[in-house]
Order: structure tokens, then sequence, then C-alpha cells
């Protein structure tokens, strides 16, 4: 039987959403069963939604009204996490799964949304078979401390620093 890994792509650089799709995209190469949930980000034309559309064997889920930036969405914002984090429970408890990628779910934690130990609990509970990434800047201490591997994006440069704008099929 598979040994499920918790896996941790954090840090401030580029790569962390995108690592962990290439990650589901080996592990359905190996017919497995695959899971995106991603959180905060709301709807829109990214590139990999539209790619997953068409990938029958992949379920994806947008939990998210957009990123965060007004005070007043808040409450609102909230809501949608949490709902997307019973979803997430749901599916991580099912067995269903091979691999869940938690996309951005570092957030719920700096936001307050969710309390690190609903994380931890529930990645204690997961199917032993089942590997869960989490992707997201500041990924808490507990979350690290639980994880078996976790990955530190470092920004070196960015594009974007020079002026140079959010491209289609690089950032989004
Ligand atoms: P990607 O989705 O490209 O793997 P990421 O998941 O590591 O990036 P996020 O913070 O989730 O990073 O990315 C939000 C958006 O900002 C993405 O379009 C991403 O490409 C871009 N981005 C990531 N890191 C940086 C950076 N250091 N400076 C500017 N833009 C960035
Ligand atoms: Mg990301």
């Amino acid at each position: 039987m598979a040994q499920g890994r918790i896996i941790i792509n954090t840090g401030d650089g580029k790569g962390k959403t995108t690592a962990a799709l290439g990650t589901a995209f080996r592990a359905l190469g190996h017919n497995q069963k695959v899971c995106v949930i991603q959180f905060l980000k709301g709807q829109g034309d990214y590139g990999e939604r539209m790619m997953a559309k068409r990938i029958a064997e992949l379920e994806w889920h947008i939990c998210g009204k957009g990123f965060v930036f007004k005070k007043e969405a808040i409450e609102e914002d909230r809501r949608v996490a949490r709902e997307g984090f019973t979803l997430a429970r749901q599916k991580i408890l099912s067995g269903n799964y091979d691999l869940i990628v938690l996309d951005e779910v570092t957030y719920l934690v700096s936001f307050d949304f969710i309390g690190v130990d609903d994380i931890v609990s529930l990645l204690k509970e997961k199917p032993a078979s089942l590997s869960v990434i989490l992707t997201g800047r500041n990924a808490a201490p507990e979350l690290v401390e639980i994880a078996d591997t976790v990955t530190e994006c470092q920004p070196v440069k960015h594009a974007f620093e020079t002026g140079i704008r959010a491209q289609e099929g690089i950032e989004f």
C-alpha cells in the first residue's frame, strides 16, 4: 500500500501552486485519484482550471471569492473558506483519493478563518495511503511539524518587480 505524505509548498517565491499541480499531473499518470481544492482564489480564467475541466479524472473545487483585500468582504470570505474546509474534511476522510491538493490553504489560518489545530487534527486522521499537499505562504510551525516534506520557495528575483505584468500561461 502507498505510504501517504503530507507535503507543504510554502515561502514567498513563485512555484507553490504549480509544483502542487505538477504532482497532481504525475499522480494522474499513474491512474491515481486526485482532488484539488482551491481556497480564496475566486472564479477566473486560470489556465490550470480550464485544463482541469478537460481532464475527466481530475476533480477540482473552487472555494473562494477572490483574494481577500477588503475588510468588509471578510465575513463572506470566512463563510466560503469554512465551507471549503468542510468539503476538504469530507474528501480527506472519504478514503476515495490518493492525492488531495489544498491550494492556498495556509491563508485560512493566517486570516483566522480556521484554527491551525483544525488542519493538524484533520491531517492526523487522514487515511494512511492518502497524500495531501498544502500550499501558501507562511505555513504555521504546527503544520511544518507534522509534514513529511516541506519546501520553501525563495524569491531570488521576479519579473513583476521590473514592471512586467502577470502573463497568461505563466502566472495564471
Ligand atoms: P504559482 O501559482 O505561479 O506557482 P505560487 O503559488 O507560488 O505561484 P501565489 O502567491 O499563490 O504563488 O501566487 C499568486 C500569483 O502571484 C501567481 O500568479 C504567481 O505566479 C504570482 N507570484 C508568485 N510569487 C510571486 C512573486 N514573488 N512576485 C510576484 N508575483 C508572484
Ligand atoms: Mg499559489
